[in-house]
């Protein structure tokens, strides 16, 4: 019988599964879907495997990191040095140690005035006084106009920042989550705010190499396996659908999946009725294949205005390929297909030039890509009322937005628990 069973192949429920499997715990996981990733995953267009949407990694993806390297993919990440060019701005952070990077790269930011500058500083250091804290959660936005920001400052850099990593619209955007990205990457050490970009399928820095680290370290990865409900049982716990006996389940989906998984257990019903109270936001990514390469003058760059779409060089994955993110809802969702795409081009030419002839694109918007990650949210914790029953998943409590690496955190913090304090719980019911 399997000890461990975990509901959900995506990176949170991969996570879990690598340090379980790791640490000599016998998993299950099993995932409805036919292949692993959730919402970072591979898709197939056109004889290419491009990915569900576009991801971008921090240096301060720690437990990300460790784990891409426990399972022997982090040869795939491409580290630079942070650049934010938009048309109207561009911010580098120099290879200086920390804060001086970062004070060296506000100060010669292009498209600030000396106000802004000094605004941008005096923000940072009045957050890094109160350690990046705040009394009471509110929205970006108004922390923002507490601490003066002027608009030109806000437009070019806290808004993008903002959106794109809680994918959340400023005026809604949690200040609490909000200082924490700050914190953990412009506020930290140089290399955290580094970019990572990964080369190759997200499939492949993740999903497959995991399920074959859990595969040989006698663990078992069951695709297309849906868990239809979970119910306690005489040896612990048991997964309606696949039927699989447990000792302990790490419950590891979407969140907006919880209610119809968990809706059997009463104990849970507050939980659940917190979930049910989440709002979702899309994430729109546009695939562009060209006919040759195109060159870009780094690999990440904004086409600008308000929620600017950021145009990736994915030629790592083909000659000729980008792909075009815009995060959070907004009116570009109104545009079909091929205008999006046309109007996307038009606004590539004039910063980096003619365009060789488009053979093709492909737009993929996920719809409840992520909670909306609004100021107070209540995130449930790991450990719920139920013994031997975890939850994990970007939504769950912690210091991160939805990101990878937040899945990643509560998926090894899952299995922690269960290797730590539960193994002996586990063992006492085994000899009982
Ligand atoms: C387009 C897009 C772009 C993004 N960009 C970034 C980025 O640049 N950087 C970043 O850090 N993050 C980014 N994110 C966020 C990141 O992808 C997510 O936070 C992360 O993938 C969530 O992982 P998860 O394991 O918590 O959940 P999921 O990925 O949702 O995994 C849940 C899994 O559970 C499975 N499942 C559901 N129900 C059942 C069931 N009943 N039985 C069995 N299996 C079930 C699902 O099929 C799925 O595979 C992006 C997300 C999207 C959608």
């Amino acid at each position: 019988m399997p000890r461990v069973a975990i509901v959900g192949g995506g990176w949170a429920g991969l996570a879990a599964a690598v340090e379980l499997a790791a640490h000599g715990m016998p998993v299950v996981l099993c995932e409805a879907a036919r292949q692993l990733g959730g919402r970072a995953r591979a898709v197939a267009w056109d004889g290419v495997s491009v990915d569900n949407g576009q991801h971008l990694l921090i240096g301060a993806y720690r437990e990300t990191l460790r784990l891409a390297q426990r399972v022997g993919s982090a040869d795939r990440l491409r580290r630079r040095r942070l650049r934010l060019i938009l048309p109207e701005f561009e911010l580098g952070l120099p290879r200086l140690a920390a804060p001086l990077h970062l004070a060296t790269g506000l100060l010669t930011a292009r498209g600030l005035g000396l106000g802004d500058k000094l605004a941008a500083t005096r923000f940072m250091q009045a957050l890094k006084r109160q350690a990046f804290r705040l009394a009471a959660d509110t929205t970006v936005d108004a922390l923002l106009r507490q601490h003066a920001q002027p608009q030109t400052l806000i437009d070019r850099l806290w808004a993008p920042i903002c959106v794109a990593a809680l994918n959340t619209p400023l005026e809604q955007a949690s200040a609490r989550v909000f200082c924490n990205v700050l914190r953990d990457s412009l506020g930290a050490h140089r290399a955290d705010s580094d970019f990572l970009f990964h080369q190759g399928p997200l499939a492949a820095l993740l999903p497959e190499p995991a399920a074959r680290y859990i595969a040989s370290h006698g663990g078992e990865v069951r695709l297309g396996c849906k868990v239809e409900g979970i119910r306690q049982s005489a040896g612990g716990w048991r997964l309606l659908g696949p039927e699989i006996e447990a000792q302990a389940v790490v419950v590891a989906t979407h969140p907006a999946r919880l209610p119809a998984l968990l809706g059997g257990l009463p104990a849970l019903g507050p939980i659940l009725d917190k979930v049910r109270d989440y709002r979702w936001q899309p994430i729109d990514t546009t695939w562009l294949r060209f006919a040759a390469p195109v060159r870009l003058p780094y690999p990440m760059l904004a086409l600008g205005g308000g929620q600017s779409p950021w145009v990736f060089d994915r030629q790592d994955l083909v000659p000729g390929l980008l792909s075009v993110v815009v995060s959070a809802e907004g009116p570009h969702l109104d545009a079909d297909g091929p205008t999006w795409s046309e109007h996307l081009i038009e606004r590539l030419q004039p910063l980096i030039g003619p365009l060789p002839r488009l053979l093709g694109h492909k737009r993929i918007i996920e719809k409840r890509a992520t909670y909306a990650c609004v100021p107070s949210m209540h995130r449930p914790a790991n450990r719920t009322p139920l013994s031997g029953l975890y939850l994990a998943g970007d939504y769950t409590r912690g210091d991160y937005p939805a990101t990878l690496e937040g899945a990643v955190r509560s998926g090894v913090a899952c299995a922690r628990m269960i290797t730590g304090v539960d193994r002996v719980l586990i063992t006492n019911q085994e000899h009982r």
